[in-house]
C-alpha cells in the first residue's frame, strides 16, 4: 500500500463520488462479510454501532489492552464497561491466558461510580452498574496492527464463556488467521475503519456489518457528512504529503501544528463519534476500491514494530533524519496519550501492555519501503527485541 502512496495522493484530493458508490460499497460488505452492511461516518462510530446491536447497556465487553480511544469511545457510545486484557509483546494481543486473568480479574471500574463519565450520566444513562453484573458478555478482536490473533482459542475461550465476538477490522482488513479464515468472517459483527493510516485508509469513513440477527434494531445514519469534515478529509494526503516535504528542513511537525489550529487538520482521535451521519460518497467510491485491491495484492498491510530503549531519543534521531512521524500506535495503551486518564486503564493488572506502550515504535503507512530502510537502520541500535 505505501508503494503507490504518491499515485493514491492524487487519486484521493481529485475523486468524485456519487451516491451510487455508496450503494457499491454497501452491496460489496454485505457479501463479503455476510450481513447486513451500514455506512458510517468512522470506524469508531461503526465500532458502536456492532456494540449497540448485541448488548445492553451496562454489559462488559473485553477489550485488547492496547489499543485506541476510539474503541474506548464506541464502547461508552454503547453504554458499556470495558474488561482490559493485557497482550503478548510478540503480536500485541491478548491471548487465553491474558484473557483468562481478565475475567478473573473483571472491569476494573465495576466498584466507582465515578467512573461512567459524566456525559453519559447527564444523557440518563444508567448508572455504573454493580459488580454482580460485570460478567462480560462480549469480546472485541482487533487483531492489533495486522497481526493475527490465534482464532481458535480465542472462539474456544468466547464458547466456554459464552461471549459474543465483535471483530475490530481497523488494523487488519484483508488479513486471515492461522486457520485460513479471514478476518470479519468469524464474529457476530464486523466494524471496519477507513481512518487515517488504517487498513483501508481514506482518511475518514467506515462501516459495519450485522452478521446475526440483531438484539437491538439498529438505524442507519441518515444525516449527511459536515462539509467542514469532507474538505478536511479531502486534502489531509496533500497537506500531510506538504508536510512530510518540510520535514527534510524540519519544519514538518510546526506545519502541521499550524493546520490544527486554525482546523484544516484534525487528530485522528479527535474525529467525532456520531451515529447520524453518513460516510463522504467519495470516501465510499475509495474504500471500495481499496477492498477490492485488498484481494488482489494478497498482502495485507501491516506496521512492523519495535520496541526500543530510549524511544524519545529514536524519535529525534529519526526527525533529524527528515522523517515526519505525527505518531505510532500506541505510546499509552489506550492511545492518545492526552485521552489516557480518562480511561482508568489498570496498569497494574495489564504490565505487558503498560511496558510495550513505553518502547513500542513503528512505522506510519505513507512512507514506502524503501523510504523507511534508514529509519529502520537508526531503530536496529536501540532494539530490545524484534517481532
Ligand atoms: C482507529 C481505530 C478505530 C476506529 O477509528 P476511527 O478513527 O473512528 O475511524 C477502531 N479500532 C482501532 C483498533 C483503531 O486503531
Amino acid at each position: 500500500m505505501a508503494a503507490n502512496y504518491k499515485g493514491r495522493l492524487w487519486a484521493h484530493t481529485f475523486a468524485i463520488g456519487r451516491e451510487r458508490d455508496r450503494g457499491a460499497l454497501q452491496r460489496f460488505l454485505t457479501k463479503k462479510y455476510g450481513g447486513q452492511a451500514i455506512l458510517t461516518k468512522n470506524g469508531r462510530s461503526a465500532l458502536a454501532l456492532a456494540l449497540k446491536a448485541y448488548f445492553e447497556p451496562g454489559d462488559a465487553v473485553i477489550v485488547n489492552g492496547f489499543t485506541c480511544y476510539a474503541v474506548y469511545e464506541a464502547v461508552k457510545a454503547a453504554g458499556l464497561v470495558p474488561v482490559w486484557a493485557d497482550i503478548s509483546s510478540g503480536d500485541l494481543n491478548y491471548n487465553a491466558t491474558t484473557l483468562t486473568a481478565a475475567l478473573r480479574a473483571g472491569p476494573a471500574v465495576a466498584a466507582s461510580p465515578t467512573v461512567l463519565d459524566s456525559r453519559l450520566r447527564a444523557a440518563g444513562d444508567p448508572p455504573a452498574p454493580s459488580p454482580a453484573r460485570i460478567k462480560p458478555v462480549g469480546i472485541i478482536i482487533q487483531n492489533s496492527l495486522g497481526n493475527p490473533v490465534d482464532i481458535a482459542a480465542i472462539e474456544k475461550f468466547a464458547k466456554k464463556h459464552n461471549l459474543t465476538i465483535i471483530e475490530d477490522l481497523a488494523h487488519c482488513a484483508g488479513v486471515k488467521y492461522p486457520d485460513g479464515r479471514e478476518a470479519g468472517t468469524v464474529g457476530t459483527a464486523a466494524a471496519l475503519s477507513f481512518g487515517k493510516d488504517k487498513a483501508i485508509d481514506t482518511i475518514s469513513g467506515g462501516a459495519v456489518v450485522l452478521r446475526d440477527p440483531c438484539k437491538t434494531a439498529i438505524k442507519a445514519p441518515s444525516k449527511l457528512p459536515k462539509v467542514s469534515d469532507t474538505l478536511r478529509a479531502r486534502f489531509y494526503p496533500l497537506l500531510g504529503s506538504i508536510a512530510r516535504g518540510l520535514s527534510h528542513v524540519r519544519l514538518g511537525g510546526a506545519f502541521m501544528r499550524c493546520l490544527v489550529k486554525i482546523h484544516w487538520v484534525e487528530k485522528s482521535a479527535d474525529n467525532k463519534l456520531d451515529l447520524e451521519r453518513k460516510i463522504a460518497k467519495f470516501e465510499a467510491k475509495l474504500a471500495l476500491k481499496q477492498l477490492k485491491n485488498l484481494k488482489k495484492s494478497g498482502e495485507p498491510p501491516l506496521r512492523e514494530f519495535y520496541l526500543v530503549r530510549d524511544r524519545a531519543e529514536v524519535l529525534k534521531k529519526l526527525q533529524e533524519k527528515g522523517y515526519y512521524f505525527g505518531g505510532f500506535w500506541y505510546e499509552k495503551p489506550v492511545s492518545p496519550e492526552r485521552y489516557y486518564k480518562k480511561v482508568h486503564f489498570p496498569e497494574d493488572k495489564c504490565l505487558v501492555a503498560t511496558e510495550v506502550a513505553a518502547k513500542i515504535i513503528n512505522f506510519p503507512t505513507y512512507y514506502s519501503k524503501k523510504d523507511l530502510e534508514p529509519a529502520h537502520k537508526i531503530v536496529a541500535e536501540y532494539m530490545e527485541g524484534e517481532k
